[in-house]
């Protein structure tokens, strides 16, 4: 790359906002470049689930889900409160679909309707059971070719055979793939596939979920020959307060200056790795653990700081969490594993704080499980906290990194993973629980169990609690006894998936400096970009919905379109 370079657009992280806001710059015409700190793109959202939450989308709405951005602002309103971000909420509702849909008719970014998926407060008013949450279309890792490497993998933990994806909806057909001739063949072909993939790519070439929304982007991008330039660090803005005219880059240890005639869009991921910003934006103490990819070391938020740019909100409650695991990998090496969906809601599980106590139905959204345990922790230690079930709930719902049916449970206890008791106070006095309490918390929660009805924390008795439940258990999916020895418990810790603290912006990304003044020229979009739902997190899809939506209302106001209306 030559020292000096202009463009229309120069945006900085190469994760979903990024490449989505390159990606429509470039559709438009725009003179596009986007510069990745990494050797790869993808960032966090490439080891994401990938869902979107986009109210009244017409991807839905053509599956026969019927939903309204007008029902979503009742929700959000309830949720968050009529006086925050009132504005940008607006904007996002009104022109989510639409954003979507200029996607998937300009490039190779498509999207499924994920049907049913609960939103996180579903007992709320205007909260919806389908329909409002998308999904990208699985990918083909071969369309790309050797540039395959160049998309970050996913988690180690959500890979089988060290690196075949597993689908939410693949996982019976695997588990059960003895049991009919059907899922016999649904199994076999997966593994044939993974195999002959093996001969020419490090990973299977079958992407889903978040790895395939960037996949998609990225594979867009090429087809438009958009330049990416790798390894290559936004490291100074040129400008101030009044506008800004361009950017220094770190590339490969040399220095770029690249000047700009529209702007800049800052999509470096957020501060999710930077100390400092941890400890001014996050509750205490701090969470050790988090899931974002570590590049992002809040180098769009300091920039724009530099600059004069506003933060929102500044108050210590930043941050979208998920109860994590400690993995220990074969090779010594240590994973996270999040607890999102797959056990805290089934029948037989409790969560208990080091009293032996439980603190929180187990079965709300990862979200509110982390802020129960923030909670908890102010009057008994809950970092970690301890999910609690017996040998029947382990084979059948397998529990964190421990996958239904497995055959080597005894492994993941040798290693450290779980820990494992004959009795319940044998359990208790492994992992420092005193052992009355904790008995006489299973001895309870089995009798609510046999009745249907958790008086304490009404486990089971919200459409999402049901909807990660088991609907083949009764009386309630969500409540089944704990008795059969022996007993197993793994540690959870908080951890962040996304920050919520950013730089404050307006409807169109545009930064905005202390007195609410646009930055002319400065775009900040993702998790670099405040959150437009104040922290607070109403359903599935709540960060990449957002991240997406304002990343291509940067790119039509820096190309010069008005998108206030419809
Ligand atoms: C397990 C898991 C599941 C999730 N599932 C979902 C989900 O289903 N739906 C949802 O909405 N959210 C989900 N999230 C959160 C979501 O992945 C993130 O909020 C989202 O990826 C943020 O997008 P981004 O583009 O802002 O940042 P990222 O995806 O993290 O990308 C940032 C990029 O910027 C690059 N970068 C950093 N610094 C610089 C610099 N100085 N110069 C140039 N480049 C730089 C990084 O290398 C990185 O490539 C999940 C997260 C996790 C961990």
């Amino acid at each position: 790359m030559e020292t000096t370079r202009e463009v229309d657009l120069l945006i900085a992280g190469a994760g979903p906002a990024g490449m989505t806001a390159a990606l429509v710059a470039a559709i438009e015409g725009l003179d596009v470049l986007l510069c990745e700190k990494s050797d790869q793109v993808g960032g966090t959202g490439a080891t994401s689930a990938g869902t979107l939450w986009i109210p009244g989308n017409h991807q839905s709405k053509a599956a026969g889900f019927n939903d309204s951005a007008a029902q979503a602002d009742i929700y959000l309103g309830a949720l968050i409160g009529e006086a925050t971000n009132r504005e940008l909420r607006r904007a996002y509702l009104d022109t989510g679909p639409a954003a979507i849909d200029y996607l998937e008719a300009n490039s190779a970014v498509q999207f499924l309707p994920c049907g049913v998926h609960p939103d996180y407060r579903s007992n709320m008013p205007g909260a919806a059971l389908a329909g409002r949450a998308i999904m990208p279309k699985p990918f083909d890792g071969r369309l790309l070719g050797a540039d395959f490497r160049r998309i970050r993998p996913p988690i180690r933990e959500f890979m089988l055979l060290g690196g075949m994806m597993v689908g939410k909806a693949d996982i019976r057909p695997l588990i059960d793939r003895f049991r009919s001739p059907a899922n016999f063949i649904y199994s076999a072909k997966l593994l044939l596939r993974y195999l002959a993939d093996r001969l020419r790519y490090r990973r299977g070439t079958r992407v889903l979920m978040g790895n395939a929304l960037v996949s998609r982007l990225y594979y867009s991008l090429r087809q438009r020959n958009v330049p990416v330039v790798f390894d290559a660090s936004i490291a100074e803005i040129v400008g101030g307060k009044d506008g800004v005219s361009g950017a220094r880059l770190r590339v490969a240890g040399k220095e770029v200056l690249v000047k700009t005639r529209k702007g800049i869009v800052l999509a470096t991921g957020g501060y999710a790795h930077n100390k400092t910003l941890r400890d001014k934006f996050m509750p205490q103490p701090v969470p050790a653990y988090s899931m974002s990819y570590e590049g992002n070391q809040g180098d769009g938020v300091e920039l724009g700081q530099r600059l004069g740019a506003a933060v929102a909100p500044e108050r210590s409650a930043s941050g979208l969490w998920t109860p994590v695991s400690i993995t220990i990998r074969r090779d010594g090496s240590k994973g996270l594993y999040p607890h999102l969906m797959l056990d805290r809601a089934k029948p037989g599980l409790i969560a208990v704080n080091s009293a032996g106590r439980r603190f929180v139905n187990e079965a709300v959204s990862y979200h509110d499980f982390v802020l129960a345990m923030f909670e908890s922790h102010k009057t008994a230690p809950t970092m970690p906290a301890w999910l609690i079930c017996d040998s029947v709930f382990i084979k059948t719902y397998g529990l964190g990194a421990v996958y239904p049916g497995h055959r080597n449970i005894g492994a993941f206890v040798d290693s450290g993973y779980l820990a494992r008791g004959e009795t319940l106070e044998a359990l208790a006095g492994k992992i420092g629980v005193d052992g009355a309490p904790l008995r006489d918390t299973v001895a309870r929660y089995n009798r609510f169990a046999e009745t249907g009805i958790d008086i304490d924390f009404a486990k089971g008795e919200t459409e999402l609690n049901r909807f990660n439940g088991d609907p083949a258990h009764k009386p309630n999916p969500c409540l089944g006894p704990i008795a059969a020895a022996p007993f197993y418990a793994v540690a959870v810790w908080p951890a962040d998936i996304a920050v919520s603290t950013g730089l404050s912006t307006d409807a169109d990304a545009r930064v905005l400096d202390q007195d609410g003044r646009p930055i002319p020229g400065l775009y900040a979009c993702g998790n670099d970009m405040a959150s437009v739902m104040g922290g607070s997190y109403p359903g599935p899809g709540t960060t990449l919905g957002p991240a997406m939506v304002f990343a291509w209302r940067a790119a039509m106001h820096a190309r010069g379109i008005n998108r206030s209306a419809k």
